[in-house]
């Protein structure tokens, strides 16, 4: 008798991550056949030319050779202690190193959140469109992501009546991630107050993903939602792949900070967690301290006449030009979501019109329900490349539009 065939876990029916899915697959296998992809599909700095600050690569050199063993779980207590001081001067209180959590990546830190916390049927708010990874996290978790909308007229801002239709008494947390990724949105204070609000009243814990804040154009000012209050739980995210252009140094961390104490068989939990997988890659840990010490952020790129500024300025410029396609304009991160009128572009299924324009033009980009977004009517865009290879890619999108126009 043949041996069986082997299934992956139930675990993962409801889990899905197409940043990297079946539309990346395709790109690939046309790679092997000697196509030129130009991918828009995902923020990886560093393969674009916006490398990281070399202060930060000469330290991880010279700190190789004494990187080789584990730490701490939690992690080493300088880039700890660095870390305590950024939440100085970003004003969120009562920061001790004990509250500091290294990782690899945000991402390890993120699903590590969502596994101490959700049992079946518990609900986590995310938002619509989200970056893909929590929805994913709070599903493999065994919990409920529901969606909040951010609302497109309103410069992507969260929809704080949907906010609260949306809270039943399993609901634990509400996930906010500003800036944010895929609209390259920046929430005002005054959203961010009501969203603590909400919180408070509530009783949920909030999880703010920060991983974009110094990514910001136009001389637009960041604040952390965990500085708002003391009253309120707060678990943030941060790290260095954004910031200091450093995504393949897996660099990232959690901060729980406000109300502790009401948590604290949770933070029992995320220790628990964090013992598992013994600590964070030491290298990474190590650069934690020179990222956050010095003068090697991510300014001048985001600087009127930076780099990162004027493609997104070309970027979108090129794009609100095509008929029937609308976006509102990033005023932080490294990403926009345009929309593509329903009524002149009357797309069924998008991940399909992902793979169009993949097959005719050559050009990746990722399908807004990859997103979580509920309508096929949206993608996402990644600016990253040089202004002319940006112009070529919009160009490119523009044609196959026009094509679609006319089926
Ligand atoms: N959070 C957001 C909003 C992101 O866009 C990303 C990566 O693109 C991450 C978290 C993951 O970051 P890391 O590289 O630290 O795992």
């Amino acid at each position: 008798m043949p041996a069986p065939i082997i299934h992956k876990s139930a675990k993962l029916d409801n889990v899905c991550y197409d940043i990297r899915g079946p539309v990346l697959d395709k790109a690939r296998a046309m790679e092997e056949d000697g196509h030129k992809i130009i991918k828009l599909n995902i923020g990886n700095l560093a393969v674009f030319g916006l490398e990281p600050p070399d202060e930060i690569v000469q330290d991880m050199i010279r700190n190789l050779p004494q990187a080789a063993g584990y730490t701490d779980s939690k992690g080493l207590f300088a880039p700890r202690k660095s870390i305590v001081h950024y939440c100085q001067e970003k004003r969120i209180a009562g920061v001790t190193v004990e509250d500091v959590y290294l990782g690899n990546g945000a991402s390890e830190l993120i699903a590590m959140s969502m596994n101490a916390l959700l049992n079946p049927g518990d609900e986590i708010l995310v938002p619509a469109p989200d970056y893909p990874l929590w929805t994913a996290s709070i599903s493999l978790s065994g919990g409920t992501p529901v969606h909040y909308l951010c609302d497109e007229q309103s410069d992507w801002n969260p929809d704080l009546a949907d906010i609260e239709r949306k809270i039943t008494p399993r609901t634990k947390g509400i996930v906010i991630i500003n800036p944010n990724n895929p609209t390259g949105a920046l929430y005002p204070d005054a959203v961010l107050l009501q969203i603590v609000d909400i919180a408070r009243r509530h009783g949920l814990i909030v999880f703010a993903d920060e991983i974009y804040d110094k990514v910001l154009y136009d001389g637009n000012v960041h604040t952390s939602i965990a500085s708002l209050a003391d009253d309120v739980p707060f678990i943030t995210f941060n790290g260095l792949s954004k910031n200091y252009r450093s995504c393949g140094y897996r660099a990232g961390w959690m901060i729980v900070s406000g109300d502790k104490r009401r948590i604290s068989d949770y933070i029992e939990g995320l220790n628990m967690l964090a013992s598992m997988r013994l600590c964070a890659n030491t290298p990474g840990q190590l650069a934690i301290q020179t990222a956050l010490g010095g003068y090697q952020s991510i300014d001048d790129l985001v600087a009127p006449s930076g780099r990162l500024c004027r493609q997104r300025d070309l970027a979108h410029k090129l794009l609100t030009e095509i008929p029937g396609v609308t976006c509102v304009k990033p005023k932080a991160a490294l990403y926009m979501f345009p929309r593509l009128d329903p009524e002149i572009y009357p797309i069924a299924d998008d991940q399909q019109f992902a793979y169009e324009l993949l097959a005719e033009e050559k050009v990746l980009i990722v399908q807004g329900t990859g997103f979580n977004y509920p309508t096929p009517d949206h993608f996402r865009l990644v600016y990253l490349p040089h202004e002319n290879d940006l112009a070529d890619a919009v160009g490119r999108i523009a044609r196959f539009l026009a094509n679609f126009r006319k089926r």
